[in-house]
């Protein structure tokens, strides 16, 4: 199948041959059509399987054949909500791609940044916003925007968005949002919450899925290393002598790790940066750009921050530690060997986490590749119930002696400089 053959316009097929896509995927070969007919969407397909492009194409199409008829200012057309910044970002940069031979204009919303810049593009009349839904909200609330004019309204991720607990944003929008319209809902999974929203939102839906959850596994080579807790660090330098490492994004359950590993990174002389929700979204962008520009090895980033990233071709993902989610170890693997190219994930699992193994390799129905040219095995056990229980105790005691002690040197260095005042 060609792009060709999906009745394509002749600048967006322009614009897909400069991006050097040469076949559409199954999503998009499944999902332009029906949208061009102007068909309602139940799209059952997560990042990483070309849905993006399966929606944004027919949606250029159609304001493109709209817009040679209109004159004036254009109004809002076209609503794609996405849960992330980084995502709305991503959605934003690849219209502007698909539609550059277009006069379709575009803007992004998100929260997190000044609103200016946000509110001036919206004054000059976009035809597609990209939005996330606190700031959407926010700027209809102060007049900025209207959604009175959409014809077509997209909900991405939305199994996200409601983990994340958009639900009443969702709510909210829907009640602005004009009858008549074409809506298209994709999300990764399909739990009864999901489809009862959908019902909300959609009208005799076409239904189309692709890969479900546990085969994306299918096209990544999967290395599993078993080590101590204590020898993590060391294993990281080891796999890092790798030269064909060239890129890796490596995941880390918790922000501080990833501050961590980053900091021990660049100890190393490794090139590294962190990315999660602690960190500004300038300094966010500025690392994701970096490493898109090759200027960074190590990407360090925890779950929620890595959802929605999109780097070409990326071509290693290192687990720091064994996700207790199975379905998180396939969305992490899932960022590398994109768009049916071929990736590597390696993970590496302290005794803590074996029992999580077996999960994840009951999901994705094959065994995990272990490892055995390993310098740094697993000699230790899982601790039992007990030592964990003494661990966890442990661990808090020293947190609340660190604590106290801070408190007992400013409360010193307080009196210090007051005493000095006074003399
Ligand atoms: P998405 O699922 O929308 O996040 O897309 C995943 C990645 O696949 C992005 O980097 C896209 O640029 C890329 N992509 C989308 N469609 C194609 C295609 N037909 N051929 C090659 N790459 C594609």
């Amino acid at each position: 199948m060609q792009f060709e053959n999906l009745n394509i316009i002749e600048p967006i097929l322009k614009a897909l041959k400069d991006k050097k896509y040469t076949e559409p995927t199954s999503i998009q070969v499944k999902t332009i059509p029906l949208i061009l007919e102007r068909n309602d969407i139940l799209g059952s397909a997560q990042t990483g399987t070309g849905k993006t492009a399966a929606f944004a194409i027919p949606i250029i199409q159609h304001l493109y054949h709209n817009e040679s008829k209109r004159q004036g200012r254009p109004k809002i057309n076209a609503l794609i909500v996405t849960p992330t910044r980084e995502l709305a970002i991503q959605i934003d940069e690849n219209i502007e791609e698909y539609g550059k031979y277009t006069n379709i204009k575009h803007a992004v919303i998100f929260g997190g940044v000044k609103q200016t810049g946000q509110v001036e593009k919206l004054k000059n009349g976009v035809h597609i916003l990209v939005a996330t839904p606190g700031r959407l909200l926010d700027l209809i609330n102060q007049g900025f925007v209207s959604l009175k004019s959409v014809n077509m309204f997209v909900l991405d991720e939305a199994d996200r968005m409601l983990d994340m607990g958009f639900i009443n944003d969702i709510k909210q929008l829907l009640k602005l949002l004009p009858e008549k319209r074409q809506s298209l809902f994709f999300s990764a999974t399909m739990p009864d919450n999901i489809v009862e929203l959908s019902r909300k939102i959609l009208k005799n839906p076409k239904k189309v899925e692709v890969s479900p959850v546990s085969s994306t596994a299918e096209t990544i080579r999967q290395y599993l290393y078993y080590t101590n807790r204590s020898t993590k660090k060391d294993l990281l330098r080891h796999i890092l002598r790798n030269p064909t490492i060239n890129q890796v994004l490596l995941f880390n359950r918790t922000k501080h790790g990833a501050d961590r590993i980053t900091r021990e990174l660049i100890k190393q002389k490794v090139k590294a940066a962190a990315i999660h929700g602690d960190k500004a979204q300038n300094q966010r962008q500025k690392a994701l750009a970096q490493f898109k520009a090759g200027e960074i090895r190590v990407l360090v980033a925890t779950d929620i921050a890595a959802r929605g990233i999109d780097i070409d071709k990326l071509g290693f993902v290192i687990n720091y530690d064994m996700p207790n989610i199975a379905e998180t170890y396939v969305h992490r693997i899932g960022r590398s060997g994109r768009a049916g190219e071929e990736g590597v994930s390696i993970s590496i699992c302290e005794p803590e986490e074996n029992g999580f193994v077996k999960d994840i390799e009951k999901l994705i129905n094959r065994k995990i590749e272990v490892v055995t040219e390993n310098p740094f095995p697993q000699t230790e056990k899982p601790m039992s119930e007990k030592e964990k229980r003494e661990w966890e105790k442990e661990k808090l005691r020293k947190k609340q002696e660190f604590f106290a002690s801070r408190k007992k040197m400013h409360d010193r260095s307080k009196s210090f400089s007051s005493s000095r005042k006074v003399r």
